[in-house]
């Protein structure tokens, strides 16, 4: 059984890991286990925030580590909220306070083009110079009003271009995984892994 710690707080993207990596014999430890600090994310790219995330994990728990980072990119706000999708309305903003500060800000656009976006990193341990490095991207645009009420964060106003109008809150879980950003770089992540005889 190989064990590898999730640097995520988030229980819903343990359940997510878990489900796909356990055929492979990989025992998914959530860095809450061993009482990782949350770090700063301070790169500019998702890509170096997973790579900080991952670091700080496997540094402080002597595991290898799997992070990610995602966010929304919407096209006529040249990439916002990018990297600060979290922390869109202010530091402590809730998904609810994202979505709507989003809303306001595209007001006076019909469906603008956006796409979330997924890095996922590996990371045998907080030294490995060569981290496997994933990334995928999924395509839709921004609703004027909220949509269903499944998932999590902008989903509610995201209609992916594949669910003929609705919302990612709309479509069951089974379809997001299928879909998502999150998803596609999570089976991306697989095969690297795999290549590299990690798995
Ligand atoms: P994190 O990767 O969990 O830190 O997410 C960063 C931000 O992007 C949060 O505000 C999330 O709500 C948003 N986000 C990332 N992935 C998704 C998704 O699949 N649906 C909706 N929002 C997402």
């Amino acid at each position: 059984m190989k064990h590898i710690v999730l640097a995520s707080g988030n229980k819903g993207k343990l359940a997510e890991f878990e489900q796909m990596l356990a055929p492979f014999g990989v025992n998914m430890l959530p860095q809450s286990q061993f009482e990782v600090t949350e770090v700063a994310e301070t790169g500019t790219t998702f890509v170096e925030n997973a790579i900080i995330k991952a670091r700080h994990a496997a540094q402080i728990t002597g595991h290898a580590a799997i992070a990610d980072d995602s966010g929304l990119e919407v096209d006529v706000l040249d990439g916002a909220p990018g990297i600060y999708s979290a922390r869109f309305a202010g530091e402590n903003a809730t998904d609810a306070d994202n979505v709507t500060k989003l809303l306001a800000t595209l007001e006076n656009h019909s469906q603008p083009s956006a796409c979330f976006q997924c890095v996922l990193v590996y990371m045998r341990h907080h030294k490995d110079p060569t981290p496997i490095i994933c990334q995928a991207s999924w395509e839709g645009v921004i609703s004027n009003q909220r949509l269903g009420d499944n998932g999590h964060g902008y989903d509610p106003v995201f209609i992916p271009a594949e669910t003929a109008g609705q919302s990612a809150a709309q479509i069951s879980s089974d379809d997001k995984n299928r879909l998502s950003h999150r998803g596609k770089a999570l089976q991306m992540l697989i095969a690297a892994m795999q290549e590299k005889g990690v798995l």
